[in-house]
């Protein structure tokens, strides 16, 4: 798998699927998260919770994580321009804030193909701020700065998020979908979600769940007072073709 990813890129192997965040209030489109798809002509599609540890031990997150930024970018310019003006969030992970200059990269992009920050969004692990906390905290003022939102991933999992939280001002809070797979019958899940609900509002974050497939757990999640939901029961990532179609309805 090494070898082959090292010449994934160069083959253009890797693709960008697309899932919808939708607004739990009013039912709209608020913006999609872009998540990576490698189709390796050896392997067949594999999965990035497999291919994206190995990019970082092998030091190629940086080519590959350039790639889905301007990919992503250049999708949120084709979709503005139909019209449908959509923020695009990539996921950075911890690697990529440790090694490279993540807000000047970004910003460059933006400049260069002349997209507003406000249709881009960057999704962080908590984990980022563990190895390389003072990068990571700049990078993100950064980008806060010009307008980029900033969410963190997979909340709950990490560790020592409510210090990060304490300190940093962010945009969104994304429920991890470990919390939300069992919200209906785990009354102790039920009742840490709506603890993260209430303690992102405090602070002023939306609060996104990920992972939502049910209309029962979609109920349950509105109820509490969650923001936005993600997840299969509105749509799996697809192809930007798909997407599209999705959002003209949206819009
Ligand atoms: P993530 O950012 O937390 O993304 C959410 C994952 O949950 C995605 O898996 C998505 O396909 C999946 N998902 C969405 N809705 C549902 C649902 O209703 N039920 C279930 N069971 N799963 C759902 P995916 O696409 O396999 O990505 C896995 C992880 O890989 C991502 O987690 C993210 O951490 C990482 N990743 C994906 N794309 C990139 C990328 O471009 N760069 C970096 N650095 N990491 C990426
Ligand atoms: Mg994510
Ligand atoms: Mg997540």
């Amino acid at each position: 798998m090494t070898t082959l990813l090292q010449n994934a890129l160069e083959k253009d192997e890797f693709r960008l699927f697309y899932q919808p965040k939708v607004c739990l209030l009013t039912g709209s489109v608020l913006g999609v998260e872009a998540l990576i798809r490698w189709f390796s002509a050896d392997l067949g599609e594999v999965s990035p919770a497999d291919f994206i540890p190995l990019a970082e031990d092998m030091g190629l997150i940086d080519q590959i994580g350039d790639w889905v930024m301007e990919t992503a970018i250049k999708q949120a310019v084709i979709w503005r321009d139909q019209q449908m003006p959509v923020n695009v969030a990539v996921n950075v992970s911890a690697r990529q804030f440790q090694r490279g200059n993540v807000a000047g990269r970004v910003i460059g992009l933006l400049h260069r193909y002349e997209l507003s920050p406000s249709l881009f969004g960057i999704e962080l692990t908590e984990t980022s701020f563990m190895h390389s906390a003072a990068k990571t905290r700049s990078a993100i003022s950064e980008l806060l700065r010009v307008g980029v939102s900033v969410a963190i991933d997979d909340f709950g999992t990490g560790c020592s998020s409510l210090n990060y939280i304490r300190t940093l001002s962010l945009n969104q809070l994304k429920i991890d979908l470990s919390f939300i797979r069992n919200i209906q019958s785990s009354e102790k899940d039920r009742l840490l979600v709506e603890a993260m609900i209430a303690m992102a509002h405090a602070m002023d974050y939306k609060v996104i769940a990920e992972g939502v497939e049910t209309v029962e757990q979609l109920k349950l999640l509105r109820r509490m007072g969650c923001d936005q939901a993600q997840g299969y029961l509105f749509s799996r990532p697809q192809p930007e073709e798909n997407i599209t179609e999705w959002l003209k309805y949206a819009f």
